[in-house]
């Protein structure tokens, strides 16, 4: 494959609604600044087809795919095998094809990993996250694989933070534990990473986390998965509290440059990435 330098390289995306648009323009933009004839499709596959949609993929050679709800589970019987933290998480967002075989990647956690350790190695590091939806299984399970000492996941609902935290405690080596979230809750002093894992914040800038905001301190770092819009009310509040601050774009590019690179094996160059997702959500 590749040698005909007229055949096009095939990745693509299977997602229910458009939602995987940004990823297609961030992801194109990459081919095309390093000069490879590939392209990435975004198709909008139903629970039912997911099937055929993945035998298709085979049967056309596609080098992966991305996945995203409601496909992130119930692909992972179509595949031939799974990476360490899929098989922890028990959820797939990226597929690769390894010499012929699908392998279940999980970049979710991976692109946020990626993104923190610009600023902060998680090693040793106590963290506070919010959430416990599908993000926040993801970058629970990458922090803690990444040797975090200690994890405290915030959640309204016990019934999906209680699995969660069992499930950090169960498959990996850093203690896990759950607060249901109080009203006005203070991040503990000694906190060195906060991050927010909910859905607060999608689509509307001003969206608050019930939290006290003085209790994030100079010397945090405080990470936001909400990329539409990239500015939240929280990145600008911790950043008026002294923090370090990173934004959702970070994990979505990084995403994007573990993929490629997981597919082409290229590095691509995620300035180009930004700057195509910063013209779509600004
Ligand atoms: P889920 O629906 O699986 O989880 C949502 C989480 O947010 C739950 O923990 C839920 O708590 C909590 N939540 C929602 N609304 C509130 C509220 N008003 N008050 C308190 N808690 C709330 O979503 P995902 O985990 O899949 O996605 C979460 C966010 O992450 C989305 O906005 C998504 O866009 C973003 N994301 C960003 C990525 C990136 O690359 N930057 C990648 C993947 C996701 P409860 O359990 O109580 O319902």
């Amino acid at each position: 494959m590749g040698s005909n330098n007229f055949r096009s390289e095939l990745v693509g995306s299977f997602s229910e609604g458009s939602n995987g648009n940004p990823t297609v323009a961030m992801i194109e933009a990459a081919f095309r600044h390093h000069g490879l004839n590939w392209r990435y499709i975004n198709c909008e596959v139903t629970p039912e087809n997911l099937s055929d949609a993945v035998k298709g993929a085979r049967a056309m050679g596609w080098r992966g795919f991305n996945c995203s709800i409601p496909h992130k589970v119930t692909v992972i019987p179509h595949l031939d095998g799974l990476g360490e933290s899929a098989t922890i998480m028990g959820a797939v967002n990226c597929a690769v094809n390894r010499d012929g075989k699908f392998i279940g990647e999980n970049t979710d956690g991976k692109g946020f990993l990626k993104s923190l350790l610009e600023v902060v190695d998680p090693k040793g590091k106590t963290v506070v996250m919010f959430g416990a939806g599908g993000a926040a299984r993801a970058i629970g399970v990458e922090l803690a694989l990444a040797g975090a000492k200690s994890l405290t996941v915030v959640n309204r609902s016990a019934s999906r933070g209680e699995p969660l935290v069992k499930l950090l405690n169960e498959k990996t080596k850093t203690p896990a534990s759950l607060v249901v979230w109080p009203k006005n809750y203070a991040v503990p002093e000694g906190t060195d990473i906060v991050v927010n894992a909910t859905s607060i914040g999608l689509g509307d800038g001003n969206a608050a986390l019930d939290i006290d905001v003085n209790s994030l301190k100079p010397g945090m770092v405080v990470a936001d998965v909400i990329v539409d819009p990239p500015s939240t009310k929280l990145t600008r509040d911790a950043k008026a509290q002294g923090c370090t601050v990173i934004d959702g774009l970070g994990m979505l590019i990084n995403q994007g440059v573990i993929g490629v690179k997981y597919w082409t094996g290229i590095d691509a160059d995620p300035a180009v990435m930004r700057k195509k997702l910063v013209e779509i959500f600004e």
